[in-house]
């Protein structure tokens, strides 16, 4: 499922490719695609321009004016471009066509969805009014951290709650608490104040240096322009069970924490 740093990467992407462009075609494939009967996803969406996109966790907004897109690719989600305008079917779930000829298929959508909102409404939507900081943003100090984690439950589970802090999924939970030395399943109020400054400064460096590789390939995502990431030959842990740690030589190992395949050195972070 596409993490912050993917999910940033197609985010602009599709505003390299379509900003100030007009909507000459759109439809989805079946209405539970959206939040809008299918008709009505056409009409509020034909004859606008894309302003700009970004995002808001793990979730893309498209902001078309009077109209805002909230489009959330889970699993195997990904964006892209067809040759020409097809109509949606099971796997190009929402298909917009612009002035421009471009052509974009948002895929599999069936877990997801594009749905569309008044300008502003969006912060109302349930996955976005309970987002916490944006790991970027000034809100995210270790200060906040040291707050977010007086709770006995795992560290691992702190981080993938989006409440917590918005964009982290299991592939970067991972590789975050290998490079701070922290075990998943620690309980989040026995770290120190110089593991949670790690923590933090972790999430930032893996995060940003994630985008710059344009994201991790790990199953099917690949950016809109139809490549894919880089960031999956610098993963330290995740996936990597049975391979010596790039730190010390023990075997990475795996095991579930918070629900997930969890991958940790246990000389590096012991529990
Ligand atoms: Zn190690």
């Amino acid at each position: 499922m596409p993490e912050l740093p993917e999910v940033t990467v197609i985010s602009e992407d599709v505003a390299a490719l379509a900003k100030d462009r007009e909507v000459l075609r759109a439809a989805v494939f079946r209405p539970d695609v959206t939040n809008v009967e299918p008709e009505e996803f056409t009409r509020r969406l034909v004859g606008r321009r894309l302003r700009g996109t970004g995002r808001r966790g793990k979730i893309m907004a498209l902001d078309f004016g009077d109209v805002v897109g909230i489009v959330h690719l889970v699993i195997s989600g990904r964006v892209l471009r067809l040759d020409e305008w097809t109509e949606p079917d099971r796997m190009n779930t929402a298909i917009l066509e612009f002035d421009n000829g471009l052509v974009l298929a948002f895929t599999r959508l069936w877990l997801g969805y594009f749905d569309l909102y008044e300008p502003g409404a969006e912060e109302k939507h349930p996955l976005i009014s309970r987002l916490g900081p944006d790991p970027f943003s000034e809100a995210f100090t270790p200060e906040y951290l040291t707050e977010a984690f007086r709770r006995k439950a795992s560290i691992k589970s702190l981080l993938l709650d989006q409440s917590v802090v918005a964009g982290l999924g299991n592939i970067y939970v991972d590789e975050v608490l290998f490079t701070a030395g922290v075990h998943p399943a620690r309980k989040a109020n026995t770290l120190s104040a110089q593991k949670i400054q790690k923590v933090h400064a972790a999430t930032r460096d893996i995060l940003g240096r994630a985008i710059e590789l344009r994201g991790t390939t790990f199953d099917s995502y690949h950016d809109a322009f139809g490549e894919t990431g880089k960031y999956q030959h610098e993963l330290k842990v995740f996936t990597r069970a049975g391979e010596p740690c790039p730190k010390c030589g023990t075997l990475i190992e795996k095991s579930r924490v918070a629900g997930r395949g969890t991958h940790v050195c246990p000389a590096c972070q012991p529990l």
